[in-house]
C-alpha cells in the first residue's frame, strides 16, 4: 500500500506539539492542522500556561508570511526551506474560571472596582458591577489583563494563578511581568523604578533614556 506523504502543516503541527511538550509540561495543548480552499492553518489551543507572546517566540517561524488586509493579499515574508511551514498559525489561549475570578479580585482590589463574577454560568461572565473606564469596559480588561500574565512558573513550569505570589508546587517566586516589553521574568532578575516592575535588560534601558531626558 502506498503511504501517504504528509503535509507540511501536519508536519509543522507535530513539530509544534513535540516542542511545547517538552517546553510547558504540565499544560495541555491541542494543536491540529488542516487544509482549505486557497490555504492551510495551523491552530493551537490551550488554557492558562504560558502567555500568547510566549507561545508565538517558537511558533511564528512556522508561518509564510501574513495576510495584509490593506492590499487583500498574502505576504510571503517568512518563507523557509528548513522547516514545515503553514499559511496561519494560530495561537488561541482560553482562560479557567479560577485564573477569571482570581484577576476580578486583583483587578478589583488595584482599582477599587466591584466586579461581581458569576458563579453558575458555564462560562467566565460579570453579572454585577460592570462599568465605563474611559478605556473600554471595565470587563473588558480582565482579559486585557489576563493575556499578559504567564501562569507557569519559571521554575518548575507548574501552572499557576494569577494571585500566586509562589509557585504552589515548588515555592519559587511567580514571574513578574516586565512594564515595558511585557515579557514575564523571574522576580530576581526585576527591578522597580517609578513603581513599576522591568526586566533588567529594559530596566537598563530606561534607566539609560531617563539619565539624557
Ligand atoms: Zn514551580
Ligand atoms: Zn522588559
Amino acid at each position: 500500500m502506498a503511504k501517504r506523504e504528509r503535509s507540511t502543516q501536519a508536519k509543522a503541527a507535530a513539530m509544534i506539539r513535540k516542542h511545547l511538550k517538552t517546553e510547558y509540561p504540565h499544560t495541555t495543548f491541542k494543536v491540529t492542522s488542516r487544509g482549505f480552499a486557497g490555504g492551510d492553518s495551523v491552530d493551537i489551543r490551550w488554557t492558562d500556561g504560558p502567555t500568547t507572546k510566549e507561545v508565538q517566540a517558537f511558533t511564528g517561524q512556522f508561518q509564510y508570511g501574513n495576510f495584509d488586509g490593506m492590499q487583500d493579499l498574502y505576504e510571503y515574508t517568512n518563507t523557509r526551506d528548513d522547516i514545515p511551514q503553514s499559511k496561519y498559525v494560530h495561537c488561541q489561549q482560553g482562560h479557567s474560571a479560577a485564573a477569571y475570578r482570581d484577576m476580578v479580585s486583583i483587578l478589583n482590589e488595584l482599582r477599587n472596582w466591584n466586579l461581581q463574577v458569576d458563579e453558575n454560568a458555564g462560562y467566565n461572565t460579570i453579572v454585577d458591577g460592570d462599568h465605563h473606564t474611559g478605556n473600554g469596559w471595565a470587563s473588558q480588561e480582565i482579559y486585557r489583563s489576563l493575556i499578559t500574565y504567564s501562569l507557569i512558573c519559571t521554575e518548575c513550569k507548574a501552572g499557576t494563578l494569577p494571585a500566586d505570589k509562589f509557585c504552589p508546587q515548588c515555592g519559587a517566586p511567580t514571574p513578574v511581568t516586565c512594564h515595558l516589553c511585557e515579557q514575564p521574568t523571574p522576580a530576581r532578575d526585576t527591578a522597580e523604578m517609578y513603581g513599576h516592575r522591568y526586566c533588567t535588560s529594559c530596566y537598563l534601558t530606561e534607566v539609560e533614556y531617563s539619565a539624557i531626558r
